[in-house]
């Protein structure tokens, strides 16, 4: 029985961070400029505080300058977009995040909306998702995660895909939808499919790509994937039993079965995960580069 390509995210991941590496220190030689990131984070949330630490130490592996603001739970809408405006104009500062989810009493849509386009990212404002979805890939910055999607892909396909059938599962803002612009912007023919969307199994078969963000752990399963196809699992869910995968964390897809049948496949974690993390680094760069234009 044949066995897919397994993706190897973290590798690719550490090759990009060394680009961003060097061409970092080329850009502070050529223009005294260190990349500057600033995380903002509201409330004690744990998982947040732990992404929150490894992007810092990210930064700081890359040589960028990084400043974590953190308030607390209770901090109003008004507070954080206070800080974002000082943030927006801090000349040491290229990109800024702010790290989700907010507190529920804070509106999220205001404070998204508040980040300078330039220094946005995580690619979230109205002018990088519109950039993107009009076709103007090269000015927008890219959300991180489909942004590492679509390198993976091109590294098995190429960067056209003139031809190819690419299923989407999920139409999030964060994954799915800018996912499928990325796709449709390198020539794919692009189904988005998402909880409303029938016999996903069929759907799916047809795909020549397939890239799950659904957040239902396994819900792929062996059988809905076409032999040979490419297999990008963005899911990340904890389970209970872990069956004796570290940390008891599985994909969207069902990783055995779909990997006797794809042709190349990425594991969770050490696929899609890490990628996400190397591009917030490569936005940051490119951000610093343009000076926060935009
Ligand atoms: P969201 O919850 O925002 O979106 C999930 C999408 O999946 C929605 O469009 C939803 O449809 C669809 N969906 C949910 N259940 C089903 C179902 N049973 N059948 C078909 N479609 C379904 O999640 P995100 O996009 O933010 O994240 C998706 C996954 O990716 C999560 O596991 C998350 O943890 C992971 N993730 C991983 C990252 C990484 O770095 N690797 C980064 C970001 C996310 P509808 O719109 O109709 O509700």
């Amino acid at each position: 029985r044949r066995s897919a390509a397994i993706i190897d995210g973290r590798a690719r991941a550490r090759k990009v961070l060394e680009d961003v590496k060097s061409q970092a220190r080329k850009w502070k030689a050529k223009s005294g400029v260190v990349p500057g990131i600033a995380v903002v984070i509201v409330g004690d949330n744990p998982a947040s505080a732990i992404y929150v630490a490894s992007k810092e130490k990210t930064a700081k592996e890359c040589g960028f300058h990084s400043r974590i603001e953190t308030r607390p739970a209770t901090a109003s809408t008004s507070e954080i977009l206070d800080l974002l405006g000082e943030l927006n104009v801090a000349p040491d500062i290229h990109g800024i995040l702010v790290q989700l989810p907010l507190p529920t009493h804070i509106d999220a849509g205001k404070v998204i909306q508040a980040i300078s386009p330039g220094k946005d990212v995580d690619g979230f404002h109205f002018v990088n998702v519109g950039r993107l979805a009009t076709g103007a890939v090269d000015g927008a910055i890219v959300p991180c995660t489909p942004a590492g999607a679509i390198l993976l892909i091109g590294d098995i396909l190429g960067p056209d895909l003139s031809g190819r059938r690419a299923v989407v599962l999920g139409r999030s803002n964060i994954v799915g939808k800018p996912m499928a612009n990325l796709l449709l912007a390198a020539n794919a023919t692009v189904t988005v499919a998402h909880s409303r969307s029938h016999d996903l199994a069929a759907l799916c078969r047809e795909a020549d790509i397939l890239v799950a963000a659904v957040g239902r752990p396994e819900l792929v399963r062996g059988h809905w994937i076409k032999p040979g196809a490419v297999v990008i699992d963005v899911g990340i869910n904890r389970v209970q039993t872990g069956e004796g995968r570290r940390a008891g964390l599985v994909g969207d897809v069902a990783f055995e079965e779909a990997q006797s049948v794809a042709g190349a496949i990425t594991p969770v974690p050490g696929g899609v995960g890490p990628m996400t993390i190397a591009m917030l680094m490569a936005n940051t760069l490119n951000a610093a580069i343009r000076g926060g234009m935009g």
